[in-house]
């Protein structure tokens, strides 16, 4: 029997759309039969081939349909990067290859104990927890406040904003924020990064779950201070991309515990 969970599984192209300066959704179709078990969390390797070149990386689940047998991605174009850019240019029908079900479902990680559930994401990070907020709210699995902040550079790197929006008017305990670290005078949302101004909007933090994705400095910081203001270790669940061996100061995080409301 073939272990179909270790082999690389051919899959085609449905759509590779730009969804924000430097983002891009790209929808897979499974070519084969094996079973298709993903989540918003999972993780799984990419693979690609052109002639005789071959990379691959390892890239979480935005969304999936077992029953279409459809899986969506949400993934930045690294200039200059090895895969990505190369990855940005196929077409509708492009072959590709994927292998494995790693890492847990986001869904498995929150902690059924806590009042609030808060995403927070770099960039492209907010692929797995969009998909993944929308899959307990659409089931009804979910009834807590549910909040989600991304961090990005520009206004322009915002996305997906009309998916965002779209879960937000449909549920009312869902919403979502962006935080711009280069925004323009005109912005009227939130400026810095995450770690600067986010933490003095949580209102109960050590009764709130927190998911973090994306740039592991962002990752550690806000664990080394969510830990300084007690808030406990099983209410706090991450996933890196990148920057994994990134540190947290001592005057990092305690300037960010600092933010939190008393
Ligand atoms: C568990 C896991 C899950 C991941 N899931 C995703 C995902 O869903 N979407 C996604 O875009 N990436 C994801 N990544 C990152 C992805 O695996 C690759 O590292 C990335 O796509 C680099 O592609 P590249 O070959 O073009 O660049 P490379 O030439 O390999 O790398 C260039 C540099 O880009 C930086 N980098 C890597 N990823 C990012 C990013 N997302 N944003 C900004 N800078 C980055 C790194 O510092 C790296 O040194 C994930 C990584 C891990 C370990």
């Amino acid at each position: 029997m073939t272990d179909w969970q270790t082999i690389y599984r051919p899959c085609r192209v449905i759509e590779n759309r730009e969804i924000a300066r430097g983002s891009r959704w790209i929808k897979l179709h499974a070519e084969d039969q094996h079973p298709l078990p993903y989540e918003p969390g999972h993780v799984l390797s990419l693979r690609m081939t052109q002639g005789g070149w071959q990379m691959r990386h390892a890239y979480t689940i935005t969304w999936a349909n077992a029953d279409e047998r459809t899986f969506n991605i949400i993934y930045r174009v690294i200039p200059h990067g090895r895969m990505t850019p190369r990855l940005a240019m196929l077409e509708a029908g492009a072959p590709l290859e994927f292998s494995g079900v790693h890492h847990n479902p986001i869904r498995h990680e929150v902690n059924a104990g806590a009042q609030a559930v808060v995403g927070i994401a770099t960039g492209t990070g907010v692929g797995p927890l969009y998909g993944y907020f929308r899959y307990v709210l659409e089931r009804g699995l979910e009834s807590r406040p549910c909040s989600l902040f991304i961090g990005f550079r520009q206004e322009a790197d915002l996305g997906p904003r009309s998916e965002l929006d779209a879960l937000a008017a449909r549920f009312a305990n869902f919403r979502w924020t962006p935080t711009l670290t280069q925004p323009t005078p005109s912005w009227p949302g939130l400026r810095g990064r995450v770690t600067e101004s986010v933490p003095g909007l949580i209102e109960k933090p050590r009764e709130t779950h927190f998911h973090l994705v994306g740039n592991g400095l962002m990752i550690v910081e806000m664990e080394a201070a969510l830990a300084r203001i007690g808030v406990p270790g099983d209410f706090v669940s991450d996933e890196y991309y990148f920057n994994w061996n990134a540190e947290a100061t001592q005057e990092a995080a305690a300037a960010i515990a600092g933010r939190f409301v008393a």
